[in-house]
Protein backbone atom coordinates (compact mmCIF):
# COMPACT_ATOMS: atom_id res chain seq x y z
CA UNK A 1 0.00 0.00 0.00
CA UNK A 2 0.89 3.49 -0.95
CA UNK A 3 1.43 6.15 2.24
CA UNK A 4 1.11 9.70 1.55
CA UNK A 5 4.49 11.53 1.62
CA UNK A 6 3.61 14.99 0.14
CA UNK A 7 1.98 17.17 2.87
CA UNK A 8 -0.89 19.23 1.94
CA UNK A 9 -0.76 23.21 1.91
CA UNK A 10 -2.57 24.11 5.33
CA UNK A 11 0.65 22.27 7.51
CA UNK A 12 3.55 24.01 5.68
CA UNK A 13 3.73 26.88 8.31
CA UNK A 14 6.99 28.81 9.00
CA UNK A 15 8.66 28.46 12.06
CA UNK A 16 7.81 31.22 14.59
CA UNK A 17 10.59 33.45 15.04
CA UNK A 18 11.36 35.87 18.08
CA UNK A 19 11.46 39.21 16.47
CA UNK A 20 7.85 39.13 15.36
CA UNK A 21 6.14 38.77 18.49
CA UNK A 22 8.12 40.69 21.70
CA UNK A 23 6.54 39.31 24.20
CA UNK A 24 7.66 35.41 22.80
CA UNK A 25 11.06 36.73 22.67
CA UNK A 26 10.74 38.47 26.69
CA UNK A 27 9.65 34.88 27.75
CA UNK A 28 12.24 32.49 25.86
CA UNK A 29 14.95 35.04 27.11
CA UNK A 30 13.54 34.54 30.66
CA UNK A 31 13.51 30.59 30.31
CA UNK A 32 17.26 30.80 29.45
CA UNK A 33 19.19 29.47 33.11
CA UNK A 34 15.81 28.27 34.66
CA UNK A 35 16.72 24.53 33.83
CA UNK A 36 13.33 23.83 32.71
CA UNK A 37 12.58 21.65 29.66
CA UNK A 38 10.14 22.68 27.62
CA UNK A 39 7.91 19.83 25.28
CA UNK A 40 7.38 23.28 23.40
CA UNK A 41 10.78 23.92 22.26
CA UNK A 42 12.34 20.22 22.58
CA UNK A 43 9.47 18.97 20.44
CA UNK A 44 10.36 22.15 18.07
CA UNK A 45 6.35 22.82 18.20
CA UNK A 46 5.06 25.05 16.08
CA UNK A 47 2.64 26.70 18.15
CA UNK A 48 5.19 28.28 20.13
CA UNK A 49 4.67 31.40 18.88
CA UNK A 50 1.09 31.50 20.10
CA UNK A 51 1.19 29.74 23.10
CA UNK A 52 4.35 31.78 24.80
CA UNK A 53 3.60 35.31 23.05
CA UNK A 54 -0.11 35.84 22.75
CA UNK A 55 -1.54 39.67 23.36
CA UNK A 56 -2.64 39.01 26.52
CA UNK A 57 0.30 37.51 29.08
CA UNK A 58 -1.86 36.17 31.75
CA UNK A 59 -2.72 33.28 29.25
CA UNK A 60 1.29 32.28 27.85
CA UNK A 61 1.06 28.67 27.89
CA UNK A 62 4.36 26.15 28.08
CA UNK A 63 4.44 22.42 28.73
CA UNK A 64 6.91 20.94 30.96
CA UNK A 65 7.76 16.95 30.92
CA UNK A 66 8.50 15.62 34.52
CA UNK A 67 10.02 12.63 34.84
CA UNK A 68 12.85 12.05 32.38
CA UNK A 69 12.41 11.67 29.09
CA UNK A 70 12.42 7.71 28.98
CA UNK A 71 9.20 5.97 28.99
CA UNK A 72 8.31 2.52 29.86
CA UNK A 73 5.09 2.69 26.97
CA UNK A 74 5.52 2.20 23.36
CA UNK A 75 2.88 3.76 21.74
CA UNK A 76 3.02 3.64 17.73
CA UNK A 77 2.52 7.10 17.11
CA UNK A 78 5.01 8.64 19.58
CA UNK A 79 8.84 9.37 19.45
CA UNK A 80 9.60 9.28 22.80
CA UNK A 81 12.40 6.59 24.10
CA UNK A 82 11.51 3.63 25.66
CA UNK A 83 12.79 1.33 28.14
CA UNK A 84 11.76 -0.62 31.15
CA UNK A 85 13.73 0.66 33.21
CA UNK A 86 14.13 4.02 33.16
CA UNK A 87 17.01 6.01 35.42
CA UNK A 88 14.99 6.67 39.38
CA UNK A 89 13.23 10.65 39.46
CA UNK A 90 15.00 13.30 40.28
CA UNK A 91 13.66 13.97 44.10
CA UNK A 92 14.48 17.64 43.77
CA UNK A 93 12.12 18.34 40.77
CA UNK A 94 9.17 19.32 42.26
CA UNK A 95 10.86 22.03 44.15
CA UNK A 96 13.21 23.16 41.43
CA UNK A 97 10.14 23.03 38.56
CA UNK A 98 8.41 24.66 41.11
CA UNK A 99 10.91 27.59 41.42
CA UNK A 100 11.94 28.06 38.39
CA UNK A 101 8.04 28.35 36.93
CA UNK A 102 7.46 30.74 39.66
CA UNK A 103 10.25 32.88 38.41
CA UNK A 104 9.29 32.29 34.33
CA UNK A 105 6.76 34.56 33.32
CA UNK A 106 3.41 32.60 32.13
CA UNK A 107 0.20 32.53 33.11
CA UNK A 108 -0.58 28.46 32.39
CA UNK A 109 1.68 25.47 32.45
CA UNK A 110 1.19 21.86 31.38
CA UNK A 111 2.73 19.45 33.10
CA UNK A 112 3.08 16.29 31.63
CA UNK A 113 5.39 13.43 31.51
CA UNK A 114 6.21 9.93 30.35
CA UNK A 115 4.31 6.41 31.40
CA UNK A 116 5.84 5.53 34.12
CA UNK A 117 4.92 1.63 34.89
CA UNK A 118 8.40 0.86 36.86
CA UNK A 119 7.48 3.12 39.95
CA UNK A 120 5.29 1.77 42.51
CA UNK A 121 2.23 4.84 42.25
CA UNK A 122 3.35 5.32 38.94
CA UNK A 123 4.51 8.79 39.81
CA UNK A 124 1.48 10.18 40.78
CA UNK A 125 2.75 11.74 44.44
CA UNK A 126 5.97 13.16 42.17
CA UNK A 127 3.19 15.02 40.25
CA UNK A 128 1.61 15.64 42.92
CA UNK A 129 3.86 17.39 45.00
CA UNK A 130 4.92 18.99 42.07
CA UNK A 131 1.86 20.89 41.39
CA UNK A 132 1.65 21.68 45.68
CA UNK A 133 4.84 23.10 45.45
CA UNK A 134 4.19 25.74 42.23
CA UNK A 135 0.70 26.36 44.11
CA UNK A 136 2.46 27.39 47.29
CA UNK A 137 5.15 29.66 45.54
CA UNK A 138 2.40 30.92 42.84
CA UNK A 139 -0.85 30.83 43.87
CA UNK A 140 -2.09 32.46 40.10
CA UNK A 141 -0.33 30.21 38.41
CA UNK A 142 -2.71 27.74 36.48
CA UNK A 143 -2.30 24.26 36.39
CA UNK A 144 -2.83 21.76 33.94
CA UNK A 145 -1.40 18.19 34.93
CA UNK A 146 -1.65 15.84 31.94
CA UNK A 147 -1.15 12.45 33.11
CA UNK A 148 -0.76 9.11 31.67
CA UNK A 149 -3.20 6.11 33.03
CA UNK A 150 -1.60 4.89 36.27
CA UNK A 151 -2.38 1.52 35.01
CA UNK A 152 -5.96 1.96 36.29
CA UNK A 153 -5.08 2.44 39.76
CA UNK A 154 -7.79 4.95 40.73
CA UNK A 155 -5.96 5.54 43.84
CA UNK A 156 -3.09 7.31 41.99
CA UNK A 157 -5.20 9.26 39.90
CA UNK A 158 -6.98 11.04 42.91
CA UNK A 159 -4.01 11.44 44.74
CA UNK A 160 -2.80 13.61 41.64
CA UNK A 161 -6.72 15.07 41.01
CA UNK A 162 -6.20 16.62 45.19
CA UNK A 163 -3.16 18.15 44.53
CA UNK A 164 -4.61 21.50 43.92
CA UNK A 165 -4.65 21.38 40.26
CA UNK A 166 -7.15 23.57 37.92
CA UNK A 167 -7.55 21.12 34.86
CA UNK A 168 -7.05 17.19 34.70
CA UNK A 169 -6.00 16.15 31.05
CA UNK A 170 -5.98 12.47 30.14
CA UNK A 171 -5.82 11.69 26.58
CA UNK A 172 -8.06 9.24 24.90
CA UNK A 173 -5.95 9.68 22.03
CA UNK A 174 -8.22 7.82 18.94
CA UNK A 175 -11.52 5.98 18.78
CA UNK A 176 -11.67 2.86 20.94
CA UNK A 177 -11.71 0.58 18.17
CA UNK A 178 -7.88 2.05 16.77
CA UNK A 179 -6.84 1.90 20.37
CA UNK A 180 -5.26 -1.31 20.32
CA UNK A 181 -3.18 -0.59 16.85
CA UNK A 182 -2.42 2.83 17.91
CA UNK A 183 -1.42 3.59 21.80
CA UNK A 184 0.63 1.05 23.90
CA UNK A 185 -0.73 -2.37 24.58
CA UNK A 186 -1.34 -1.38 28.15
CA UNK A 187 -3.50 1.21 27.64
CA UNK A 188 -7.29 0.54 26.94
CA UNK A 189 -10.09 2.79 25.85
CA UNK A 190 -11.92 2.01 28.91
CA UNK A 191 -9.18 2.29 31.38
CA UNK A 192 -8.97 6.22 30.25
CA UNK A 193 -12.20 6.83 30.53
CA UNK A 194 -12.23 5.45 34.10
CA UNK A 195 -9.57 7.86 34.76
CA UNK A 196 -11.31 10.71 33.05
CA UNK A 197 -14.46 9.77 35.04
CA UNK A 198 -12.33 9.66 38.87
CA UNK A 199 -11.00 12.80 38.46
CA UNK A 200 -14.96 14.24 38.83
CA UNK A 201 -15.95 11.85 41.27
CA UNK A 202 -13.46 13.08 43.77
CA UNK A 203 -13.64 16.58 42.60
CA UNK A 204 -17.15 17.01 42.11
CA UNK A 205 -18.86 17.89 38.45
CA UNK A 206 -17.93 21.87 39.27
CA UNK A 207 -15.28 21.17 41.10
CA UNK A 208 -12.28 20.75 38.06
CA UNK A 209 -11.92 20.93 34.39
CA UNK A 210 -11.32 17.33 32.62
CA UNK A 211 -10.14 17.32 29.27
CA UNK A 212 -8.96 14.62 26.66
CA UNK A 213 -7.35 15.01 23.19
CA UNK A 214 -7.94 13.14 20.50
CA UNK A 215 -5.66 12.35 17.06
CA UNK A 216 -7.34 12.46 14.04
CA UNK A 217 -6.06 11.00 10.68
CA UNK A 218 -5.62 7.05 11.74
CA UNK A 219 -8.58 5.66 10.03
CA UNK A 220 -11.20 6.49 11.83
CA UNK A 221 -14.48 6.86 10.85
CA UNK A 222 -17.02 9.74 11.50
CA UNK A 223 -19.40 7.18 13.03
CA UNK A 224 -16.49 6.22 15.56
CA UNK A 225 -15.85 9.83 16.18
CA UNK A 226 -19.32 10.48 17.00
CA UNK A 227 -19.41 7.77 19.54
CA UNK A 228 -16.10 8.41 21.33
CA UNK A 229 -17.74 12.17 21.33
CA UNK A 230 -20.86 10.63 23.37
CA UNK A 231 -18.46 8.96 25.32
CA UNK A 232 -16.51 11.38 26.77
CA UNK A 233 -19.72 13.81 27.21
CA UNK A 234 -21.08 10.14 29.68
CA UNK A 235 -18.85 11.11 31.55
CA UNK A 236 -18.89 14.78 31.97
CA UNK A 237 -15.48 15.38 30.31
CA UNK A 238 -15.48 19.24 29.70
CA UNK A 239 -12.67 19.75 27.06
CA UNK A 240 -11.93 18.14 23.99
CA UNK A 241 -8.96 18.99 21.52
CA UNK A 242 -8.07 17.77 18.09
CA UNK A 243 -5.27 17.66 16.35
CA UNK A 244 -3.73 16.04 13.15
CA UNK A 245 -1.56 12.98 13.68
CA UNK A 246 1.77 13.51 12.33
CA UNK A 247 4.08 9.97 11.41
CA UNK A 248 7.35 11.27 13.55
CA UNK A 249 9.78 8.44 11.69
CA UNK A 250 8.94 5.75 8.86
CA UNK A 251 9.26 3.18 11.98
CA UNK A 252 6.28 4.74 13.02
CA UNK A 253 2.18 4.26 12.41
CA UNK A 254 1.62 5.65 8.73
CA UNK A 255 -1.00 8.97 8.38
CA UNK A 256 -4.39 7.76 6.89
CA UNK A 257 -5.99 11.00 6.11
CA UNK A 258 -4.82 14.76 5.99
CA UNK A 259 -8.06 16.10 7.38
CA UNK A 260 -9.08 19.62 5.88
CA UNK A 261 -9.02 22.71 8.24
CA UNK A 262 -12.90 22.71 7.19
CA UNK A 263 -13.54 19.09 8.64
CA UNK A 264 -11.72 20.55 11.77
CA UNK A 265 -13.71 23.59 11.99
CA UNK A 266 -16.64 21.00 11.72
CA UNK A 267 -15.61 19.33 14.36
CA UNK A 268 -15.09 22.07 16.54
CA UNK A 269 -18.72 22.85 15.72
CA UNK A 270 -19.83 19.07 16.62
CA UNK A 271 -18.22 19.32 19.91
CA UNK A 272 -19.69 22.60 21.14
CA UNK A 273 -23.09 21.43 20.55
CA UNK A 274 -22.76 18.58 22.04
CA UNK A 275 -21.92 20.37 25.40
CA UNK A 276 -18.28 20.62 25.80
CA UNK A 277 -17.56 23.49 27.53
CA UNK A 278 -14.45 24.02 24.79
CA UNK A 279 -13.05 22.90 21.82
CA UNK A 280 -9.64 23.64 20.05
CA UNK A 281 -9.19 21.55 16.51
CA UNK A 282 -7.08 22.15 13.68
CA UNK A 283 -4.68 20.69 11.97
CA UNK A 284 -1.89 21.81 14.08
CA UNK A 285 -3.65 21.73 17.41
CA UNK A 286 -2.08 19.79 20.70
CA UNK A 287 -3.77 18.92 23.52
CA UNK A 288 -2.25 22.34 25.62
CA UNK A 289 -2.02 24.29 22.02
CA UNK A 290 -3.08 28.41 23.55
CA UNK A 291 -4.49 26.66 26.48
CA UNK A 292 -4.32 29.39 29.11
CA UNK A 293 -6.02 31.30 26.57
CA UNK A 294 -8.93 28.97 26.14
CA UNK A 295 -8.92 28.76 30.21
CA UNK A 296 -9.36 32.25 30.95
CA UNK A 297 -12.06 33.17 27.77
CA UNK A 298 -13.82 29.86 28.69
CA UNK A 299 -13.70 29.07 32.24
CA UNK A 300 -12.69 32.30 34.50
CA UNK A 301 -15.31 34.51 32.55
FE1 LIG B 1 3.92 24.19 23.88
FE2 LIG B 1 1.69 22.75 23.65
FE3 LIG B 1 1.72 25.25 22.82
FE4 LIG B 1 3.07 23.42 21.48
S1 LIG B 1 0.85 23.51 21.70
S2 LIG B 1 3.83 25.46 22.05
S3 LIG B 1 3.78 22.08 23.14
S4 LIG B 1 2.00 24.58 24.95
FE1 LIG C 1 4.62 8.31 24.28
FE2 LIG C 1 2.95 8.71 26.34
FE3 LIG C 1 2.82 6.44 24.90
FE4 LIG C 1 4.90 6.91 26.53
S1 LIG C 1 2.74 6.60 27.13
S2 LIG C 1 5.01 6.09 24.44
S3 LIG C 1 5.17 9.14 26.30
S4 LIG C 1 2.36 8.54 24.19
Amino acid sequence: KRTITRLPEWLKTPIPSAGANPEFAKIKADLRGLNLHTVCEEARCPNIGECWGGSNKAAATATIMLMGDTCTRGCRFCSVKTSRKPPPLDPHEPENTAEALARWGLGYVVLTSVDRDDLADGGARHFAETIRRIKQKKPTLLVEALTGDFAGDLDMVKIVAESGLDVYAHNVETVENLTPYVRDRRATFRQSLKVLEHVKKVRGKEGIITKTSIMLGLGETEEELWETLRELRKVDVDVVTFGQYMRPTKRHLAVEKYITPDEFELWRQRALDMGFLYCASGPLVRSSYKAGEAFIENVLR
